[in-house]
């Protein structure tokens, strides 16, 4: 892929996430890879309106190289490509559902949400709980990297996702799947449910092995 048709389509999509209530203004940001770094929406930047000439370029160690200033999340970013090698993109929200979930008192920190659907446990999977730290804590990125070398999609308590995929399209799939079980949990509290069973889940690992 060429880097204008990347730059495009990074626009293109964080536009469609916004436009559909998944951020609001200044928060969420939304990376890809490239051959020589990484592509990243700018620091203060809405990603509604994102201007492809002026998206942050990083280079392998990180650093700034061109268009505006990264966002100040871009360690959350810079932890799921340096863990995980197949991550070709990585995908940010403070997106209203998860990060109520990421607030519940009772939730298991190992896995937050049950498996309630297909599409969840195939594209999620097992969803850890990162402890709060204040943003930009050199802590939370720590956390961040400890966890992302096992997970492609973690959740910041009292924050939101981080869910990494192999393409700018598998990482938006993913988080909105995310984002979208988390409103069906909290539609669920308190009603007696049926989630799939362990051998449900374990039958569509095998089927749709990640
Ligand atoms: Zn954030």
């Amino acid at each position: 892929m060429t880097e204008t048709k990347l730059r495009e389509d990074i626009c293109r999509l964080a536009r469609s996430m916004f436009e559909r209530g998944l951020s609001f203004v200044a928060s969420g940001n939304i990376s890809a890879r490239l051959d020589e770094g990484w592509m990243m929406s700018p620091s203060g930047s809405t990603i509604g309106d994102l201007d492809p000439a002026r998206l942050s370029k990083l280079d392998k160690d990180g650093a700034h190289v061109g268009g505006d200033k990264p966002t100040k999340e871009s360690f959350l970013h810079v932890a799921m490509y340096e863990e995980r090698e197949a991550t070709g993109a990585v995908v940010h929200l403070h997106s209203t559902h998860s990060v109520a979930v990421s607030c519940l008192a009772d939730i298991d920190p190992k896995n937050v949400l049950p498996p309630i659907t297909a599409y969840y446990v195939m594209r999620v999977g097992t969803l850890p709980l990162v402890p709060y730290f204040p943003p930009g804590d050199m802590d939370l990125a720590r956390a961040v990297r400890e966890m992302a070398s096992d997970h492609h999609a973690v959740l910041l308590a009292n924050h939101g996702p981080v869910v990494a995929g192999t393409s700018l399209m598998d990482a938006v799939c993913a988080i909105e799947e995310l984002e979208e079980t988390a409103k069906l949990f909290l539609m669920l509290q308190n009603m007696n449910t049926r989630f799939l069973t362990p051998a449900q889940v374990a039958d569509l690992e095998r089927r749709f092995p990640s």
